[in-house]
């Protein structure tokens, strides 16, 4: 099976991602927490508007409605049985708009399950209910599958498991929202280093509580990365604020638009947005990254202190090692 992904990553520099789903579904109606995969099924015409505003903004892939769609988060709802069929539907309406030229992610989020020791769910269990959902997606027509939000290595593991049932290629990003680590305490450096020795290509960050954060995630994870691993991020858009009964997110496109910058600056190749963002935070990320990058990048956080003094030493350890190849005549 040809690797549509890496091919992709060949072509472009900087691949696009795309924004919310959730968040856009919300906005259409759906709000008496009903499960979005549902969707897929019985409002296709509001699930197809939503991937065409992203194709339209210029998005290189869009990504399925079918962040929940594994048996776990579907029996919240009753609908454990129809696993196959909802993730299969999400992904040929995705094929269907993202037409030949544009890539299709088959989403798949965590099960809301603690994997044990921590609880109840073995690897095995969780393995088989995510080659589940990928098998659906693969039959729908995804071209590589996109396991985001985790915060548990191990359910990552199971998910990775799963979804190479299919054969198809796996990116990964992880949730890093409480205090720049994931919620199981997982850090930026440990995520990039523990998934390349899986075998992962693509990994990441989305999610969490906006663009400030993550692109500190960022930074972390290009010191910590091996070669080889290509970076990609999928920030909120900011935060969720309660305005006039209403949630709305402070991050607006601008703020987006600057966003992908600084992600490009970081060394970030696949970059794209999550909750909260809309077609027209896209389309202004497009425009800035179809733009010249930043002459300069300063971080907008405050660079830890032990990787600070880590820089340090390691620029004097090149500067070292420049002097005795001089000396030795290189
Ligand atoms: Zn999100």
């Amino acid at each position: 099976m040809t690797d549509r992904l890496l091919e992709l990553l060949e072509r472009k520099p900087i691949v696009m991602g795309d924004g919310a789903m959730g968040t856009m579904l919300q906005r259409a109606g759906l709000t008496d927490g009903s499960a979005p995969e549902l969707w897929n099924v019985t409002h296709p015409e509001v699930v197809r508007a939503i991937y065409q505003g992203y194709v339209d903004a210029g998005s290189d892939f869009i990504t399925t409605n079918s962040f929940g769609g594994n048996r776990f988060r579907l029996k919240l709802h009753h609908l454990q049985d129809r696993v196959f069929e909802l993730n299969r539907a999400a992904a040929a309406l995705a094929r269907e708009v993202a037409g030949p030229d544009r890539l299709v992610a088959g989403s798949v989020g965590p099960t809301g399950e603690l994997l044990e020791p921590l609880g109840p769910l073995t690897q095995a269990e969780a393995a088989e209910a995510f080659a589940e959902q990928a098998a659906g997606l693969a039959a729908g027509g995804v071209d590589f599958i996109l396991i985001e939000t985790m915060s548990s290595l191990e359910e990552v593991q199971a998910a990775l498991a799963g979804a190479r049932t299919t054969g198809l290629p796996v990116a990964v990003t992880m949730t890093f929202d409480t205090n720049y680590r994931t919620m199981m305490g997982v850090t930026p450096a440990q995520a990039v280093q523990t998934l390349h020795r899986w075998g992962v290509t693509v990994i990441g960050a989305n999610c969490g509580n906006g663009p400030k954060e993550i692109e500190r995630v960022m930074w972390e994870m290009a010191q910590a990365k091996p070669e080889g691993v290509v970076l990609m991020a999928q920030s909120n858009a900011g935060l969720p604020r309660w305005q006039q009964g209403e949630i709305s997110y402070d991050g607006t496109p601008p703020v987006m638009a600057e966003y992908a910058q600084r992600m490009r600056a970081l060394g970030v190749r696949v970059i794209g947005a999550c909750c909260g963002s809309t077609p027209a935070h896209l389309a202004a990320m497009r425009a800035a990254l179809d733009g010249p990058p930043l002459a300069e990048y300063h971080p907008a956080f405050e660079v830890p202190e032990t990787a600070a003094k880590g820089a340090t030493a390691e620029r004097r350890a090149r500067r070292a090692a420049q002097r005795s190849g001089r000396e030795e005549g290189e």
